[in-house]
């Protein structure tokens, strides 16, 4: 029997190798988490100097494999071993092992997220392509969460190619119908957007991004455009309860600015998994 074969005989096989692929891709997600800002950052201000017509300095190169990853205190460079996903971690007890600086548990939790996460796409979906298709937008989801938590930015680099990848699945109609998914796109950019200006003209305030417009767009290249009103739903719910409860918990003031993306991520994550289930079940209760 070739592997293949056996991912496809062998349900726990195939949940087993994608934890192990999760964990690894999710040490790698840490990278593009940490390093993505930046060199967005690095990008604009070459811009803004190309701009103002000064002399370009040579940079020293600052990509998602180059330099290598160090310790940001004390330089130590991360070998391999140090480089486990979550065991690592455990070993080195959180610690630097050059400088004895304590590792944020961010990473570690993304590792596990993303094994986790994967292993139980594996698992619902069965082998096949609609659990590739689901891994795939699950690692796109955490990474553009993480980015969003950090910096309020939603990057093209990740929502544009993840609304081509999910017309490309739906071309063979994987998740739903080619029209649903472009119907999906659409509607998904054009809903937030409406929303965005609607906000703005009543409060004269600017209440999410255009990389929210873009994710939701994307979410609906993916799921179909029925999936939208459950993704909203969701989102705004979870949103406005955490919301709510770090204004009475941290007394912070309504102006600081929430991340939009982690709760849509979080909403199409659900409507991947349960969408159909809960919109049924929603059809029944209004029927009765
Ligand atoms: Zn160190």
């Amino acid at each position: 029997m070739s592997l293949f074969e056996v991912l496809q005989a062998v349900p726990a096989a195939f949940v087993l190798v994608c934890l192990f692929l999760g964990l690894i891709v999710g040490s790698f997600l840490n990278v593009v988490i940490y390093r993505l800002p930046k060199m967005m950052e690095r990008g604009w201000q070459q811009q803004c100097a190309e701009l103002r017509g000064e002399e370009l300095q040579e940079q020293t190169a600052y990509n998602l494999m180059v330099p290598r990853s160090a310790c940001p205190n004390c330089k130590h460079a991360i070998s391999a071993w140090e480089n486990i996903p979550v065991v690592s971690y455990l070993i080195l007890g959180g610690k630097c092992k050059g400088c004895g600086t304590h590792i944020s548990l961010r990473y570690p939790l993304v590792e596990a997220c993303t094994g986790l996460l994967s292993a139980y796409a594996a698992w619902h979906f069965g082998f096949g392509a609609v659990a590739v298709g689901a891994i795939l937008l699950i690692w796109a989801l955490l990474t553009l969460s993480a980015i969003d938590f950090d910096t309020q930015l939603l990057p093209d680099d990740i929502t544009l190619p993840l609304l081509w990848l999910g017309l490309i699945f739906n071309a063979s109609g994987v998740f739903t119908s080619l029209p649903n998914a472009v119907f999906g796109a659409v509607l998904g950019y054009m809903v937030l957007w409406l929303v965005y200006w609607l906000f703005k003209l009543v409060t004269g305030k600017e209440g999410m991004g255009y990389g929210d417009f873009k994710l939701l767009a994307a979410l609906g290249a993916w799921l179909g455009w029925q999936m939208l009103p459950l993704i909203i739903m969701l989102s705004s719910l979870v949103g406005a309860i955490v919301g709510i409860t770090l204004m009475l918990a941290l007394r912070r003031g309504r102006n600081v600015p929430i991340p939009f993306g982690p709760y849509l991520a979080g909403g199409g994550l659900i409507a991947l998994f349960w969408g159909d289930a809960l919109t049924s079940a929603y059809l029944r209760l209004m029927a009765v």
